[in-house]
């Protein structure tokens, strides 16, 4: 299912983020797109921005469903990020914030969960359980 046109999942992503432009896009993603001089993203680890990011999870967010309506795991049955294959940035074109299993920020600071991955989760990175928002076209 992860096969789709990459194109096609970053119109779906900007449509269902509301980024419609360049201009806007580095601030509505909340990504730090400044790097040292030489430094590219390409050359980052993959769990660069694991640092950034808490093991736990909000109440608001732990209670909350995904994006289409999916209820998040017990504690003891959540995949750790490494478990998910989580890294920081998107594959194929695909993100958190177009997966079904997505939890949507609801406490302000732009970073929000997943029902099936711990800790808190940013929507421009990806896990190897990546599976399309069935309502992303319906927005
Ligand atoms: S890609 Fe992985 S970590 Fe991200 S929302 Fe989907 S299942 Fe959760």
């Amino acid at each position: 299912m992860g096969d789709r046109n990459p194109r096609e999942s970053r119109r779906r992503f900007l449509r269902a983020t509301g980024c419609g432009s360049a201009i806007v896009l580095a601030g509505c993603l909340g990504e730090d797109i400044s790097y040292a001089a030489g430094e590219s993203a390409v050359d980052r680890p993959e769990d660069w921005c694991f640092d950034e990011l808490s093991e736990s999870v909000p109440e608001i967010e732990a209670d909350a469903v995904s994006i289409d309506g999916i209820e998040r795991k017990d504690d003891d049955e959540l995949l750790s990020r490494e478990e998910a294959a989580y890294q920081c940035g998107p594959v194929e074109g695909n993100v958190c914030g177009t997966c079904t299993y997505y939890i949507d920020d609801r406490d302000g600071d732009a970073i929000g969960a997943c029902t099936e991955v711990e800790g808190e989760i940013r929507s421009t990175d990806w896990c190897a359980l990546w599976a399309p928002r069935e309502k992303i076209d319906e927005e």
